[in-house]
């Protein structure tokens, strides 16, 4: 780790390296331009001050009730536990948040530190679009002005959502460099940072970025795992043997293992997408082929090609086609407390059909690769134990997809 570090100063000496400082493990740090650093230190600052203060989690908690309906039931799931036959099987409805996803957690959050901070300006970048249209879903609300920064080619794929964006209000700016994609959208946002970093303020849309960001996010979604633990205490009476959660940057699985992180008793599993198949070069399985580089402003496994340079990630999902994974999950995985396998394109598409059928709720594909586990978890399961998916979101969004996969040319 540390030759690597070294050779990442040296082919980049305009960064600076904070030692240990927002580090989960060997991984994280803050890997941006070091006129960003102040920008980073300050929102450090304040972020630290607004967590201990207990009026701005009242203020937050208020708008997750009252604007997006937290907080979201746990169903159990008796077709599908019947199914299997053994355990029993609930979801946590994170598709019934305003929105459709869980997202709208961490822009509630940030939307409102921002406000705390005398930021006037909101930006983001957004691959599938999903973050964008959280972001400037949050940005109608308090009447902030937002930017958002798109791919070209991202914006062609998923002009439904660069719309909903536009319908909101938000300015949706395309970016042609590079492959016309999330990372290359991603640049034109830290270059927008650095320019306007007085008045602007920029959403990261995952438990991704440089510090404070990773530790943020998974802040403003550990609601999720805090009302799963009271849910389970209610319906269960104890916490529950597993939890199922899917990984792109990793916001959504955080959010709900975080709580249970020192309660060994509770089995934590994380599915990326293995794309076309982990040993294929059209894959997302981050863990199973990456190796740690820099990526978004921090040090992960990233998905890399043999020079280095950040390979394409692929998954017929959108929200999970994504090179990199949080550090904190980086971490976890090192330490074991996590496992992480992948789940390929076909089972999840399977598994979008299957859920739909057994329990009438439409996932969005992201959601279908953690439910997708569950033929291979349920069949090793006792009757008495039980199991939490972290049902992220709806798949209306992902009916396109949908048609194109099971109904091809029907008329
Ligand atoms: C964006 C998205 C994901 C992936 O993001 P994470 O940060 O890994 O949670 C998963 N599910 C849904 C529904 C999404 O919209």
């Amino acid at each position: 780790m540390d030759s690597l570090l070294k050779q990442h100063k040296q082919d980049n000496p305009g960064y600076l390296f904070p030692d240990g400082r927002g580090y989960f493990g060997r991984f994280g740090g803050k890997f941006v331009p070091e006129i960003l650093i102040p920008a980073l230190e300050e929102l450090e600052k304040h972020y630290q001050i607004a967590k201990s203060d207990p009026a701005f989690r009242e203020e937050r908690m208020k708008h997750l009730r009252e604007y997006v309906g937290r907080p979201t039931p746990m169903t159990f799931n008796e077709r599908m536990t019947d199914f299997y036959g053994t355990g029993r099987i609930y979801f946590k409805r994170e598709d019934l948040c305003h929105t459709g996803a869980h997202k709208i957690n961490n822009t509630v959050g940030q939307v409102l530190l921002a406000m705390r901070m005398g930021k006037k300006r909101i930006i983001a970048e957004t691959g599938a679009g999903q973050h964008g249209v959280a972001t400037a879903t949050v940005c109608a609300r308090f009447g902030l002005p937002c930017i958002v920064y798109m791919g070209a080619e991202d914006m062609r794929r998923q002009k439904l959502n660069v719309d909903r964006m536009r319908l909101l209000g938000a300015e949706v700016r395309s970016v042609e460099s590079g492959s016309k994609t999330l990372k290359d959208a991603t640049n034109e946002a830290i270059r927008d940072w650095v320019t306007n970093v007085e008045d602007t303020f920029y959403i990261i849309g995952s438990a991704v970025g440089p510090h404070p960001y990773p530790l943020m996010v998974r802040d403003f979604h550990d609601v999720i795992g805090l009302e799963t633990e009271s849910q389970c205490h209610e319906l269960e009476g104890r916490n529950p043997d597993y939890i199922l959660a899917c990984v792109g940057g990793g916001s959504n699985a955080i959010g709900i293992f975080h709580r249970f992180i020192d309660k060994p008793e509770v089995k934590l599993i994380g599915l990326e997408a293995g794309g076309e198949g982990a040993a294929t070069q059209r894959t997302a399985a981050t863990f199973a082929k990456g190796q740690p580089g820099v990526l978004h402003g921090s040090l992960s496994f990233l998905l890399q090609t043999e020079q280095g340079q950040i390979a394409l990630a692929h998954s017929i999902s959108a929200g999970l086609d994504y090179p990199g994974v949080g550090p904190e999950h980086a971490h976890l995985f090192d330490t074991g407390r996590v496992s992480y396998h992948s789940v390929d394109d076909h089972e999840a598409m399977k598994a979008v059909k299957q859920c739909s059928r057994l329990e009438g709720i439409i996932p969005a594909i992201e959601t279908a690769h953690a439910i997708a586990w569950l033929d291979k978890l349920m069949p090793q399961l006792s009757k008495d134990e039980f199991v939490v998916v972290n049902c992220s979101g709806r798949g209306d969004k992902d009916m396109g997809t949908i048609s194109e996969y099971f109904y091809g040319n029907e008329s």
